[in-house]
């Protein structure tokens, strides 16, 4: 959005004259000027967004906001956006000789690592700040998760680490992603670390991987309209 369109909080729906207007009242932070961020509101911003998802049910239907009907769309759109990216971006992908690694940021209860990354990625590492969804995450990929102690075979398709932290305190270790999902999570960072984090994360992929970036966006101040899809290194 740009700096001078009106902006929606749509929790309580105040609205604000500008998207600048937005961040300085919601998270004491002017991503223009770059100025010191007032700390306390900052952390109130942080803290607002995890108390609500700790008051969500842990399952498909709590993660989608009551939208659970919507995930098998989502998913098969994803996977052929995926199927393309990997096609034409990665040609040992369609070779079949690369091992692949993702990383899910913002997992909630791992529906997107469950029903499309592994299918596609050998490994996959989950990113996400909310204790009962991960721990729900950690149930339900059970089958899943790489036992350290069991010899590895590399054929299967495995989740190896699961990170209980927000993004914006997050750093992957360098070189590790081929593909880096953000989907449905990226508004709870304020805009100068949205930007931070993909900076720091950026450090995470392999020369030639790739950001995935899934989010609703809004032509006309009522969210969820579009749903946009885009990869950038
Ligand atoms: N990406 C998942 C979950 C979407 S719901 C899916 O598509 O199924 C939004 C998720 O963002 C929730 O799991 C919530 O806990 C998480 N979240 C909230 N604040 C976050 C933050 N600061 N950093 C990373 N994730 C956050």
């Amino acid at each position: 959005m740009d700096a001078g369109a009106v902006a929606m909080d749509s929790e309580d729906g105040k609205s604000y004259s500008s998207r600048k207007e937005m961040w300085l009242q919601e998270a004491g932070e002017d991503a223009e000027t770059s100025r010191d961020p007032d700390l306390n509101k900052k952390d109130e911003w942080y803290q607002n967004g995890i108390k609500y998802w700790t008051g969500v049910e842990a399952t498909v239907d709590g993660v989608l906001g009551g939208y659970g009907n919507v995930s098998s769309w989502d998913v098969m759109e994803s996977d052929r956006f995926l199927l393309d990216v990997l096609s034409e971006c990665m040609p040992d992908y369609v070779r079949g000789n690369r091992h692949l690694v993702a990383l899910d940021c913002g997992a909630g209860v791992g529906r997107v690592t469950k029903q499309l990354l592994l299918r596609h990625f050998h490994e996959v590492d989950l990113v996400e700040p909310v204790q009962h969804f991960l721990e729900t995450a950690r149930r339900d990929l059970k089958s899943h998760i790489l036992e350290s102690n069991v010899i590895q075979d590399h054929s299967l398709h495995r989740v190896v680490n699961f990170f209980a932290t927000p993004l914006q305190n997050f750093t992957p270790e360098p070189n590790r992603y081929d593909v880096i999902w953000v989907q449905w999570c990226i508004g709870h960072l304020t805009d100068q670390d949205f930007v931070t984090f993909f900076l720091r994360a950026k450090v995470g992929l392999k020369p030639d991987g790739l950001f995935v970036l899934k989010e609703n966006v809004s032509k006309c101040g009522m969210p969820n309209l579009f749903c946009t899809l885009t990869t950038f290194r």
